[in-house]
């Protein structure tokens, strides 16, 4: 399943373990254990964003959808599904 972060300073639902930025997240329906994976996903994605560097500028700025989407963030299933506002595409 898909999870699409944006970081933000307020109210964060996640932190880089690395540097500490914190994520808003927005998610396509699944089960308890679908989301418990997908978590873990994104850990590893946020940390692979530090191979570039070790500071907060390492993750996008923009919206951004794990696992990996080529397509307009805004038409992931986790945008629409999520009900993710256009702040956060
Ligand atoms: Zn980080």
């Amino acid at each position: 399943m898909q999870v699409l972060l944006k970081s933000t300073e307020v109210a964060p639902e996640t932190r880089c373990t690395i540097c500490g930025q914190g994520f808003v997240m927005f998610w396509e329906r699944g089960t308890k254990m679908e989301r418990a994976a997908a978590l873990r996903e994104v850990e590893t994605t946020l940390r692979h964003h530090h191979h570039s560097g070790a500071g907060p500028e390492v993750h996008p700025v923009k919206g951004f959808v794990v696992p990996a989407w080529d397509g307009p963030v805004a038409f992931s299933g986790a945008a629409i599904l999520g009900n993710a506002p256009v702040w956060a595409l």
